[in-house]
């Protein structure tokens, strides 16, 4: 792993808490997506060396509604950049880690991710990406 990428919080209302971090935090939108496949509406803000992201539920079926439901709003994912994300998830099935992902897929910003069970990880869901050349 390299160093932290950015850290994620489940929301209830997206606008307000981008306005709630721009106003108080100091943080900058930089990124805002919908993704319509995993029932989630998302937004990456950043300080200068810093990035969080805010996840929404889109839809009462999404599994983030139901993450909401079971611990409310508050930490979803930490998510850490990696270079080579292939080799990472097959050095950690063979170490035994439970993937959620267990190959990468698109993610946001150019990147390949994938989450790891937090069942392997004491409790934290954690996302692995790896930032494709453009
Ligand atoms: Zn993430």
């Amino acid at each position: 792993m390299n160093h932290l990428d950015h850290v994620a919080f489940a929301v209830l209302d997206l606008d307000q808490s981008i306005d709630f971090y721009e106003k108080n935090f100091g943080f900058k939108l930089e990124y805002r997506e919908k993704l319509e496949s995993q029932g989630v509406e998302l937004a990456f803000l950043a300080l200068s060396n810093t990035k969080i992201e805010l996840l929404a539920a889109l839809d009462e079926e999404s599994v983030l509604n139901k993450f909401l439901k079971k611990r409310g709003p508050g930490l979803h994912h930490v998510c850490y950049r990696v270079d080579n994300i292939n080799y990472e998830l097959s050095r950690l099935r063979h170490s035994g880690f439970k993937l959620i992902d267990t190959e990468p897929r698109p993610g946001a910003h150019n990147t390949l991710i994938a989450f790891i069970h937090p069942e392997s990880t004491g409790g934290v869901l954690t996302e692995l990406c790896e930032y494709q050349a453009i």
